[in-house]
Formats: C-alpha cells, sequence, structure tokens
C-alpha cells in the first residue's frame, strides 16, 4: 500500500500540486522578493505573511545532477536516468529529471529549459502523470 502511495498520486493530490506540477508556478514573498517553490504562509526570511503567486519561467542552470542506474520500480524503462538540481531564472532551485541528452553530456552550469512529459503511468488504473522535465536549451 506504502509504494502505491509513493508512485501514484490521487486526484485531490493531482489537482492541488496541478500548478506547480503544470504551469511551474511558485511564490514570492510582497515584502522581501523571495522566491521559493512550496507555498508558505509566512516568510521564512521576513515574516511577512504577504505571499503572492509568480510564474517561476522555463529557464534554468544545472546545479548538480546525479545518474539513476537503479530506479524504483514503475520507473525501469527510463533508466539510467539523469535527475538534476535546477535554478530557475527566479531564484527557486527544483529538482527535476534532465531529458534529451546523454549523462556525459551534462555540466554544471548547464542551460536548460522546461519540457513537460509523461512522468508516471498507472497500470491498474490508467492514470497518466505529466510534469515537468528539463532538457538543454535549444538556442
Ligand atoms: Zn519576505
Amino acid at each position: 500500500m506504502r509504494k502505491r502511495w509513493l508512485l501514484v498520486a490521487s486526484a485531490p493530490q493531482v489537482w492541488r500540486e496541478s500548478k506547480q506540477r503544470y504551469k511551474l508556478i511558485g511564490f514570492e514573498c510582497e515584502n522581501c522578493k523571495r522566491p521559493f517553490f512550496v507555498e508558505r504562509v509566512i516568510c521564512p526570511n521576513c515574516k511577512s505573511r504577504k505571499i503572492r503567486e509568480i510564474r517561476l519561467g522555463a529557464e534554468g542552470t544545472v546545479e548538480s545532477f546525479t545518474v539513476i542506474f537503479n530506479p524504483p520500480k514503475k520507473f525501469e524503462y527510463h533508466s539510467p536516468y539523469i535527475i538534476g538540481l535546477i535554478k530557475l531564472k527566479k531564484g527557486v532551485k527544483v529538482i527535476g529529471q534532465i531529458v534529451d541528452c546523454l549523462p556525459q553530456e551534462v555540466k554544471v552550469g548547464l542551460e536548460v529549459e522546461v519540457s513537460f512529459r509523461i512522468v508516471s503511468k498507472d497500470e491498474d488504473t490508467g492514470l497518466i502523470m505529466y510534469g515537468y522535465k528539463f532538457r538543454p536549451k535549444i538556442y
């Protein structure tokens, strides 16, 4: 049961996370302008309660990365795959898969852009989860 919770999101969870998952919407403190990815009631920097939504942008740079050779169940078909810590233009850091390149082509500082892809598919329900991934920026 626990594995199922980890790999398959419920409909309410999908709805709740849809802004972050599909639009890369984040949040910003109106007072000190600090951006963050996860919504907060109080700014951790200045304690202001004035938080607003912002678009985080579709471009960023690779801060660090690793290659996954032993993925969790249901992600085997991606293996090996690259997971990176991406610093978006607004300063927020997010973790995501880096696609459309080989592991040896990724390096710290590589410019990337968001690409919406299938993240997982539940064999029992047929529910397909989409989400953001990153690919090397095309000039
Ligand atoms: Zn603040």
